[in-house]
């Protein structure tokens, strides 16, 4: 099933919650809504499953519009942050909840969708389990299983990991990407977190402000962003802007930055042109003779693989990521020079 949203408009009295928000999601795509809080990822979820009418715009499902569509009608399954079972009923209950507005697809029956289902979820026996003895995760399975029951021809996920801890999580999205890609169920999955966005998409939408900043391919969207918001949410950029000194040879250009000269590869700019790039804390050396900073560190932050340390550089908070070799120690305070490769900028705006 074909998703579209055509120029969606939600405003609650004078807030707007999504300003003309066009998106399309493919047959069988797994598309991600990420942003900060409060950007309108719920409220463009809610607009899809027709718990909200949006104010300005359309809904189409298959080309076909949903105005005026109420939500059991419109064949989507959802699960929600909070697992939402019903505590009194058993696991195998809840998911046949799923099925109490249709039949079970397929020519089954009741309980043989439900034992399908829960097979599906790596939940095969769990019938007559009470919701309240299963763990966060095994929860987030029986609601996944419940809203897959009826054969949704579209998937809602809002935030559905946020109550686990990091490692369950890893494992759920990972169980939640294999089951969606065998049932081909258009999916859209929202999240506030890049890095699980990155991680389970075929292609995501940030949003910021109830508007879209950028649609694509996580690599696309993480090597290639297309706004300053973009490069900062999505990976940490450090984002600097410049005035374009002087062209180079072939695609250089010459950059100032705050009284600083940098060599940037791959730019079409010319001289007295401002221009805003950015470069990733793990692209930023020591070492590195090209594009030196020397800046002061003013955090530092152990994270097993790696070290981030915080620089300050001309009042500019800069972010490094260095490898941890175990030995060498970083102090606040302690000046620090790295550097990076011409080809290591990227150009927003
Ligand atoms: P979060 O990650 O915190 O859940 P979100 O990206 O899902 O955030 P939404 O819940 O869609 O954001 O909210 C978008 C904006 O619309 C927010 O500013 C929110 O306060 C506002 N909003 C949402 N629902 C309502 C409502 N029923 N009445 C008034 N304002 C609302």
């Amino acid at each position: 099933m074909k998703l579209e949203l055509d120029s969606v408009s939600k405003r609650y009295g004078t807030a707007t919650a999504l300003d003309s928000v066009s998106l399309t999601v493919d047959d069988g795509e797994f598309f991600t809504l990420v942003g900060p809080s409060g950007c309108g990822k719920t409220t463009t979820l809610r607009c899809i499953a027709g718990f909200e009418s949006p104010t300005e715009g359309t809904v189409r499902f298959d080309g076909e519009s949903m105005d005026g569509v109420p939500p059991e009608a419109r064949g989507v399954g959802v699960v929600f942050q909070n697992y939402a079972l019903f505590p009194h009923m058993s696991v195998g209950e809840n998911v046949a909840y799923g099925l109490r507005f249709v039949d079970p697809p397929g020519g089954v029956t009741r309980d043989e969708r439900v034992e399908e289902l829960l097979k599906l979820v790596d939940l095969a026996g769990f019938e007559d389990r009470e919701p309240d003895s299963l763990s966060g995760g095994q929860q987030q399975r029986v609601a996944l299983a419940r809203a897959l029951a009826p054969g949704p021809a579209i998937l809602l996920l809002d935030e559905p990991m946020s109550a686990l801890d990091a490692r369950l999580r890893e494992r759920l999205r990972q169980q939640v990407k294999r089951i969606q890609s065998e049932l081909g169920v258009t999916t859209v999955y929202v999240t506030h977190d890049q890095s699980e966005a990155l991680a389970v998409s075929d292609r995501v939408a940030v949003l910021n402000r109830g508007r879209v900043e950028q649609v694509g391919e996580p690599r696309d969207v993480y090597h290639r962003p297309r706004t300053e918001f973009v490069a900062e949410f999505v990976g940490e950029n450090n984002v600097l802007h410049g005035v374009v000194e002087s062209r180079l040879e072939a695609e250089g250009v010459e950059v100032d930055v705050d009284g600083h000269s940098f060599i940037l590869d791959g730019v079409d700019k010319s001289a007295g042109e401002s221009l805003t790039f950015c470069v990733r804390p793990e692209n930023l050396r020591a070492g590195t003779e090209t594009n030196q900073i020397r800046g002061t560190i003013t955090g530092t932050e152990f994270q097993g693989a790696t070290t981030r340390l915080g620089l300050d550089w001309k009042q500019t908070d800069v972010t490094v990521v260095v490898a941890d070799d175990g030995d060498t120690t970083f102090e606040v305070g302690q000046e620090l020079v790295v550097g990076f490769d011409p080809d290591a900028a990227h150009v927003v705006a």
